[in-house]
């Protein structure tokens, strides 16, 4: 896609659009709803104070649907944006005189016509808010949960290589172990070998023993005569 028909399309669907359309809305029925309120309390105060009363009630009243809308998740009723979009249609169409009719039937219709765009507008644009707001947060929480399991995963792996280390080193100590264990085998045999007698295969605790047998030796094929030292030690 080009990279200007890309950037355009990303500021079009961004929450920040969704917010400025939404605020242009409350903005605008902010001066629809001071013209109303203005109308019917005109009726009972002075005009500075009828002035000053509808830009507060009005101010009031559309900041209010601003923050029910944004916060709806947290009310009961999925109703209430419906409700404030059919309240806002409502003021729209007073203000405008859509029930008088003594209008021509055109003019009617096209006040009748603003008054449902303004309601119908205003509750697409708070649905519109509430879920873009909400995939913005699931995209910022992802993104926060991929962090971590990087992280994590660093760690671990730090954790793996100083296991493996480890690992290698006990390698090397068992193989060091078992040339010690075969050595000693072959100290112990030699050692052995020096007490047994080489004719009956007899072990004595000692050479001298082993020395003292070997003449008497009942196997001993030269039995009663004496060895040499040679021999009683081989
Ligand atoms: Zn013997």
């Amino acid at each position: 896609m080009n990279p200007i028909i890309e950037k355009i399309a990303n500021l079009i669907t961004s929450l920040g659009t969704v917010i400025f359309v939404l605020l242009m809305t409350v903005i605008a029925m902010i001066f629809v709803g001071h013209g109303l309120y203005y109308q019917v309390f005109l009726k009972n105060m002075a005009p500075w104070q009828a002035d000053v009363a509808a830009w507060v009630l009005s101010f009031g009243v559309e900041t209010t649907v601003l923050v029910i809308t944004c916060n709806v998740k947290y009310f009961s009723s999925r109703q209430l944006p419906v409700f404030f979009a059919i309240c806002s249609g409502f003021i729209v169409l007073f203000f405008i005189q859509a029930f008088d009719m003594n209008q021509p039937v055109i003019d009617l219709a096209i006040r009748w016509f603003i008054g449902l765009l303004v309601a119908g507008v205003n509750y697409v644009y708070s649905e519109l808010f509430v879920k873009k707001y909400n995939d913005e947060k699931y995209k910022t929480d992802l993104l926060g949960q991929i962090k971590i399991l990087n992280q994590k995963n660093t760690e671990s792996n730090l954790e793996l290589e100083s296991v493996k280390k480890d690992l290698e080193r006990s390698k090397q100590d068992v193989e060091r172990l078992v040339d010690y264990v075969a050595e000693l085998e072959v100290f112990k045999k030699k050692e052995l070998d020096k007490v047994t007698c080489s004719f009956c295969h007899q072990v004595f605790k000692s050479v001298y023993h082993l020395a003292s047998h070997r003449t008497n030796c009942e196997m001993n094929p030269k039995k009663g005569e004496r060895d040499s030292v040679f021999e009683a030690v081989v």
